[in-house]
């Protein structure tokens, strides 16, 4: 059975039920997200099930989405895209995450024991966004960046293009 996770709920209910959940959310949803990406125009798909662990709830399962980015080789927009498993155990408090064994990623709830969908995958979607992305072909770049003049083009493998950031700005 397959239902729709709400977007702002409490894992103690939904956890009895063994159902798995299913979530479309808006990648402009997630802002922190938003102002990393070139445009923040897909979804990000969750599937994931709850399970109990002691005296937690964890939920698990996988996200998928597509990344809009600038390559940072030739400065044109690339997409990149992930299908990464996730693992997160609910506690109450501050308190209880720092009990927990440092395997496991801790999510908050709030007073009332409920938690927002934004706040309980935004940090997990983030963490795959690429530090230095790149089109994974050369060919795919675009021979560049011809606007720079007679400037070096040649940038060190793994380091970020400085010229990257001046585009970044320029697009806001
Ligand atoms: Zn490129």
């Amino acid at each position: 059975m397959v239902k729709a996770l709400p977007q702002r709920f409490k894992p103690e209910l939904l956890a009895r039920e063994g159902t798995r959940f299913e979530l479309v959310l808006p990648q402009s949803q997630l802002k922190r997200l938003s102002g990393i990406l070139a445009s923040s125009n897909n979804d990000v798909q969750v599937s994931a099930l709850f399970s109990r662990l002691k005296n937690h709830i964890v939920i698990s399962g996988r996200l998928e989405t597509r990344f809009t980015l600038i390559c940072q080789r030739c400065l044109e927009p690339m997409d990149f895209d992930v299908s990464e498993p996730f693992e997160l155990i609910f506690v109450d408090d501050e308190l209880k995450a720092e009990e927990l064994p440092k395997e496991f990623d801790p999510v908050i709830l709030d007073d009332q024991g409920h938690i927002h969908v934004v706040d309980l995958f935004e940090d997990e979607v983030i963490l795959h966004v690429p530090e230095v992305p790149k089109h994974s072909d050369m060919s795919a770049c675009n021979q560049g960046p011809t606007e720079f003049g007679d400037l070096p083009v040649e940038v060190e493998e793994g380091k970020p293009n400085p010229f990257a950031a001046l585009k970044k700005l320029n697009l806001h």
